[in-house]
């Protein structure tokens, strides 16, 4: 019998999973976990007591592709150690090599998964370990596979649409995840309405671009994410819930989504909006579909409703010059956005942007990202000192009792990317009561303000604005 068959018999196989990416991905990597447990595998965090490492891997960016190499790599060194070890791939990197040249390179691997079978990941290792035990192996992946949720109990990713049809020609996404594909809404209110019934307190609500939701679904192509964000809004399962928006694209923010958005009685006032330009040549030639006048009514108006904005901008594209730049870091200044993140840009083999013309040397695209990295620095300081001496409200993430404190996010921030919150003086009573637990709200007296973090501690009193979370 054969030392994999052993192992069969002897336990249930244990699976270590790393996963890398965006947050789409990561949802990838949970429906991976829920065919683990349907086919009878358990996960482990643990390198030596497991029988399987499984990495869901990014492409997006040469950067990316280097980390997954490195882990893929790291993973076949763990297999030599101990007969019977498996390393299964998937993910992002599988689609991007079209070729199988990079899979040729690392013959060890034992299965490569592209990512429409990632949630086969059960059916698929059973058929590494006893192949005459998996009769149908071939049957195709379903398309809404269950998920087993890996973020924290009290917060998911809530993902309403795979792939992308926008085309940025910086951007490697639609050659790699394919055109849009948006879930059927009865799905994704199923899902939410399972996710807030089993206590999560926060859905955060994600694609490649949230706002061209159901265009695909609909024959004239008018997008649906405002019918559906009206339903995500009236959930029967529960009342106590925040919807959090990720990745609008702005040339798709219409005034009728703004006024759903507006109507929302549990939308974050905070949403997430790549930019990534402002100049209009640039804009242009990013192909991001809206031209420079568009794009600053989309971000005025998001303001003028009291949304803060959470965005990203890209530095050094083809052909951007220092006036182009001038111009976009005078606009991060003048708009102050609560949140941004800065990316150089990446010449990716494959995209429109590879061959253009007047590419900006790299060091001279550094030199511009540090640039708004530091107005970014400079605004995250000045806006979270303006709640000194002020009540602001906090999402619990994490409490730790013997030091009555607590973790967690202001209503700007998105969990495990942005800024943190120290809570200090937390109620021994209610603490002990369990009255304080990861997900509620609470209320601190901030009395420390940093770049990427404020502290201060658990107060009764009323939330105090900071101009920038008016509602929420
Ligand atoms: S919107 Fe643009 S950047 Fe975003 S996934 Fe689509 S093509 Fe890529």
């Amino acid at each position: 019998m054969s030392a994999r068959k052993k192992q069969l018999k002897k336990h249930r196989i244990l699976v270590r999973i790393i996963s890398l990416g965006c947050p789409k991905n990561f949802v990838d990597t949970e429906q991976a976990a829920a065919d683990l447990l349907i086919h009878g595998c358990g996960l482990t965090d643990s390198e030596e007591e497991a029988d399987v490492l499984f990495i869901n891997t990014c492409a997006f960016l040469q950067s990316a592709r280097e980390e997954a190499e490195t882990q893929i790599r790291s993973a076949l060194l763990w297999k030599q150690e101990k007969k019977g070890r498996l390393v299964v791939v998937s993910g992002c990197l599988v689609n991007w090599d079209k070729s199988g040249a990079f899979r040729d390179g690392l013959p060890e691997v034992d299965a490569w998964l592209p990512t429409h079978e990632t949630s086969m990941l059960g059916s698929v290792i059973q058929r590494l370990l006893s192949p005459e035990s998996v009769r149908c192996i071939g049957h195709a992946a379903s398309p809404d596979p269950a998920r087993l949720p890996l973020t924290p109990s009290h917060y998911a990713w809530l993902r309403i649409a795979d792939g992308c049809d926008n085309r940025c020609t910086y951007c490697l996404i639609p050659s790699i995840r394919g055109g849009l594909r948006s879930r059927p809404e009865k799905a994704i209110l199923e899902e939410a309405g399972n996710l807030v019934g089993s206590g999560v307190r926060e859905l955060l609500v994600i694609a490649q671009d949230t706002s061209a939701y159901g265009r695909d679904l609909s024959k004239d192509g008018t997008p649906r994410l405002a019918k559906l964000l009206r339903k995500l809004d009236k959930l029967p399962q529960g009342d106590d819930y925040l919807i959090r928006l990720l990745y609008l694209h702005p040339a798709s923010v219409t005034d009728e989504l703004l006024d759903v958005m507006e109507e929302m009685r549990h939308l974050v006032r905070c949403v997430e909006m790549p930019i990534q330009h402002v100049s209009g040549p640039v804009l242009k030639r990013m192909n991001r579909h809206i031209d420079e006048a568009g794009l600053r009514r989309v971000v005025s108006n998001l303001k003028e409703r009291g949304f803060a904005v959470r965005t990203t901008f890209m530095t050094g594209f083809p052909g951007e010059t220092e006036e182009d730049f001038r111009k976009l870091a005078a606009f991060a200044e003048e708009v102050r956005f609560e949140r941004f993140g800065v990316f150089s840009w990446s010449e990716e083999p494959g995209t429109a942007a590879a061959a253009m013309k007047k590419k900006v040397p790299e060091e001279e695209r550094e030199r511009r990202r540090g640039i708004l990295m530091a107005i970014q620095k400079k605004n995250s300081r000045a806006l979270n000192r303006k709640w000194l001496g002020k009540i602001c409200e906090v999402i619990v993430d994490e409490v730790f009792p013997g030091r009555r404190e607590a973790a967690g996010r202001t209503l700007l921030d998105i969990p495990e990317i942005d800024n943190s919150v120290t809570v200090t003086g937390l109620p021994a009573n209610r603490i002990r009561r369990g009255g304080i637990v990861p997900g509620d709200r609470i209320r601190i007296r901030v009395d420390r303000a940093g770049i990427y973090g404020i502290t201060g501690s658990w107060t009764e009193g009323k939330q105090q604005t900071s101009e920038t979370t008016e509602k929420a």
